[in-house]
């Protein structure tokens, strides 16, 4: 079930968190998109932006998602200085996306990582 897109994937965490059936610091709902904090943040802000649909990876994202990416990627700027990251060009953040295992992807879920604030961070 995991590897394809749909809806929901009663086995896939991150769908549980949208569905409410694991606790999460929500930042961001609407109707597509999700975003909440990560458990083990590397930095002094680092939350996670995903689509409601169970799309696995970036690896499935094709023509047919393609906007759907795009807004996810647009709303980047806006949950960044709202969870606290400094502006640009002086602050900024790390946009991230583990994709397979080589890629270092541990939830297979399609996920950005956002990343920010004051350094040092723990990594990254
Ligand atoms: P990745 O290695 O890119 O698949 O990243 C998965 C991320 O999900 C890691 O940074 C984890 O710390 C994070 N994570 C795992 N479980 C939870 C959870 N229950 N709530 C919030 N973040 C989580
Ligand atoms: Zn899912």
């Amino acid at each position: 079930m995991s590897d394809t897109i749909h809806s929901h994937d009663p086995d896939c965490l991150f769908c549980k968190i949208v569905a409410r059936q694991i606790p999460a610091r929500v930042v961001y709902e609407d109707e597509e998109l999700f975003a909440f904090h990560d458990i083990h943040p590397w930095a002094p802000v680092h939350f996670l932006l995903i689509p409601k649909m169970h799309i696995p990876s970036l690896a499935q994202v094709d023509h047919e998602t393609a906007g759907l990416m795009g807004r996810m990627m647009a709303l980047v700027p806006k949950l960044a200085l709202q969870e606290g990251c400094n502006p640009y060009p002086q602050g900024g953040y790390r946009l991230l996306t583990n994709t397979g295992v080589e890629g270092g992807q541990e939830v297979r879920h399609l996920h950005f990582h956002v990343m920010g604030g004051t350094r040092p961070w723990l990594r990254g």
